[in-house]
């Protein structure tokens, strides 16, 4: 078997050793539920006070703010917009939130609005960026959230935080923003960038799958989604994944000590593949901004193939790469981004994601770069879409023409 070299890392991120070693503990030897009140118990909550402040410096948050541990992004996404839409429905009944946003913010906002609540989604520009006059006009007076991304998983753009934030908070609405594929990638300060609620994922920044936070500034108050005994200061309960949350944490102190180094090295292979790529396919088409991207993230559409056949022989090189959004690549509809850009569904689908991670070398780029364009020209002879019809089906042609056949 070929080995398998990861450039999917926006769906699967290997967990860092340190952070499975801080882990291992806590499922025999510190097994305690949070919640007693004997020593074991108060062992596995100390631990996670500790999460919660390594958490809260990755992000810029004050010690009196809340970090409130969910099972996922997710599911943090949806305690952020319903928890706030239910709470403070006397307010308002309106949301706002983008096109470009993750489906666990879309499919919440359309399970809201069958709840009484309304959303716009606010449009965005070519390279995915969000336009602030489309955000300005969309707030009413019934608006109540904001809630815009970070950074794109899919195609890589950032959005210009501050600035939305700013808008945000000259209209007294509080803006959720969901950071998941940017933490650890770029700087975060939520304080200094006026945020008021945050979500995080702890695989995207090597710490185990299944753990997320929501950010929650002191002030702002949410309805619990989930109820019973009360954990998480009232707002999540169910007994805590300690060994996760504690894994989750020291991700976090990894991530915030190591970030410039890991962009730097990330933004050098990042662009090494996309320049090396444009160089040597013809008809190769940069998604995203061009510079205010994730520092991981290259996602190129190629014209006349399909994403998934590209993935497949790909694979078959050993690089694991995906079509679109990790989270809808289960269905073959073009990706909600790319269709928001301005991009066509023919070239939607022929888009490929690229998401780096830490473990990656140059010299897996320089390979990926002379792998892929003989697998583009093989797929686009066999297309019926392709100008580059291979040389023996002129000849048949000519040879049609000779006895006067006609194709449909
Ligand atoms: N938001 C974004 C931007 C994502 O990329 C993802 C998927 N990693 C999520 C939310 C959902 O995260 P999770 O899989 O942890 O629920």
């Amino acid at each position: 078997m070929v080995d398998q070299i990861n450039f999917n890392h926006s769906a699967g991120v290997p967990i860092d050793e340190r952070v499975l070693q801080v882990m291992e503990p806590y499922f025999r030897q510190f097994y305690g539920n949070p919640s007693s009140v004997h020593s074991a118990g108060q062992q596995s909550a100390k631990a996670i006070e500790n999460a919660r402040v390594q958490v809260s410096r990755l992000i810029g948050a004050e010690s009196k703010d809340r970090i409130i541990f969910t099972n996922g992004a997710t599911e943090a996404n949806n305690l952020a917009l319903q928890g706030f839409a239910y709470r403070h429905r006397r307010k308002g009944n309106h949301i706002i939130i983008s096109q470009m946003e993750h489906l666990s913010i879309i499919n919440t906002a359309k399970f809201l609005s069958k709840q009484g609540f309304e959303y716009s989604q606010v449009k965005v520009d070519e390279y995915g960026v969000v336009d602030a006059q489309a955000l300005q006009d969309a707030i009413t007076d019934q608006t109540i959230l904001i809630s815009i991304q970070h950074g794109n998983n899919e195609v890589g753009t950032l959005q210009p935080i501050a600035e939305i934030a700013k808008i945000a908070n000259d209209a007294t609405i509080p803006l959720h923003v969901d950071a998941v594929a940017s933490a650890g990638q770029v700087p975060i300060e939520v304080t200094d960038m006026g945020i008021s609620m945050l979500s995080l994922s702890s695989n995207d920044i090597y710490g185990p799958k299944g753990v997320g936070a929501l950010f929650v500034k002191r002030g702002i108050s949410i309805q619990p989604i989930l109820l019973g005994g009360g954990q998480e200061y009232g707002i999540r309960s169910g007994s805590e994944n300690v060994a996760g949350i504690v894994g989750m944490g020291a991700a976090a102190e990894i991530a915030k000590q190591q970030l410039e180094k890991n962009a730097t090295h990330l933004r050098r292979l990042r662009d090494s593949l996309i320049k090396g790529v444009l160089n040597k396919v013809d008809e190769a088409y940069l998604n995203g901004h061009p510079k205010n991207r994730l520092p991981n993230n290259a996602n190129i559409r190629f014209a006349f193939v399909e994403g998934e056949a590209i993935t497949l022989h790909l694979s078959f090189q050993g690089f694991l790469v995906a079509t679109s959004s990790a989270c809808t690549s289960k269905t073959l509809a073009p990706s909600h981004c790319l269709l928001s850009m301005g991009v066509s569904e023919a070239e939607a689908h022929g888009a490929l994601q690229l998401t780096l991670g830490r473990e990656n070398t140059l010299k897996q780029v320089d390979r990926f770069v002379e792998v892929l364009p003989p697998i583009i020209k093989k797929l686009r002879a066999m297309s019926p879409l392709s100008k580059e019809v291979p040389y023996d089906l002129y000849e048949d042609e000519e040879h049609d023409h000779e006895h006067g056949q006609e194709h449909d």
